[in-house]
């Protein structure tokens, strides 16, 4: 019998933009923890943040933090001969491979391109009440939010169009991805869809047979719901799928925003005979 693997982003997808909640999610959770299905939480937020995430759902599975620079299990849950390939470095009861690079190096190109006098700061610049000032989380979150490891956040105070090309450009050209959300993040070429792809061959060296699916909401989930058998979206807030994925006909579209539409989703999986099967 397969096992079925749920890869989920948090914000706008199981957790509402507005306020946070995954309340409209419970009865896909509930039977989620029944059935013990993996539920692998992928997200651009700080392994801090995921932590925090992880205890309210009292999830116990391996997860992608900072748009797919680590990956980061707990220790036991694969086996040390199948981990080992992906040389992972034992950090505060995890088994962590990463694939992202460092915090220090990607600061180190934003000073680089505030020497060169581009209105743009990092998180790293900031305070911590600048953070929740600009971000609407309490100080406590924020403080979570700034504990960066592979990806900073940043803004820029520039509205020349031209002046942001050169700034995207140089991003390129020293090697570097950016990619947009809410703010703008600068980090290594990774996504989160290569960070699923070692995460299911794990899997599959594991329990042989497998059936993955993952839900997302935004242009950053595009890579890792390439990667699945089972790609859903939700609604975002105002009603309407992302248009990054209108050229993507094939993802099934969740109808519910948030985690209504996840919930949906993840019961009609769990009923219809691909877990029964
Ligand atoms: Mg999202």
């Amino acid at each position: 019998m397969a096992r079925l693997i749920i890869f989920t982003d948090l914000d706008g997808t199981l957790i509402r933009e507005e306020d946070y909640s995954f309340t409209d999610a419970l009865p896909a959770l509930e039977e989620i923890g029944r059935q013990k299905i993996p539920l692998v939480i992928s997200s651009s937020k700080t392994r801090s943040e995921i932590e925090v995430y992880r205890e309210r759902l009292n999830n116990r599975d391996p997860f992608i933090a900072e748009n797919g620079g680590g990956i980061f299990i707990p220790e036991g849950y694969f086996t040390q001969e199948i981990l080992g390939e992906y040389n992972p470095v034992k950090i505060e009861g995890y088994q962590a491979i990463m694939l992202g690079v460092s915090y220090k190096e990607l600061r180190a190109v934003i000073e680089e391109l505030r020497a060169k006098a581009y209105r743009i700061k990092g998180f790293g610049d900031l305070s911590v009440d600048e953070i929740a000032e600009i971000t609407g989380l309490n100080s406590y979150e924020a403080r979570l939010a700034k504990k960066r490891e592979f990806d900073e956040v940043f803004i820029l105070e520039e509205d020349d169009m031209q002046r942001k090309e050169e700034i995207f450009r140089f991003i390129k050209e020293k090697g570097y991805e950016y990619t947009k959300g809410r703010f703008y993040h600068i980090m290594g070429r990774t996504d989160k869809g290569k960070a699923v792809r070692l995460l299911i061959d794990l899997y599959k060296q594991t329990f042989g047979d497998i059936i993955t699916v993952a839900i997302g909401d935004s242009m950053n989930d595009l890579p890792m719901l390439l990667e699945v058998q089972y790609p859903f979206i939700v609604r975002k807030s105002d009603g309407s799928y992302d248009k990054v994925f209108e050229e993507y006909p094939y993802i099934r579209r969740a109808d519910g925003i948030g985690p209504e539409g996840w919930n949906r989703a993840v019961l009609d999986l769990i009923r219809s005979k691909i877990s029964t099967s």
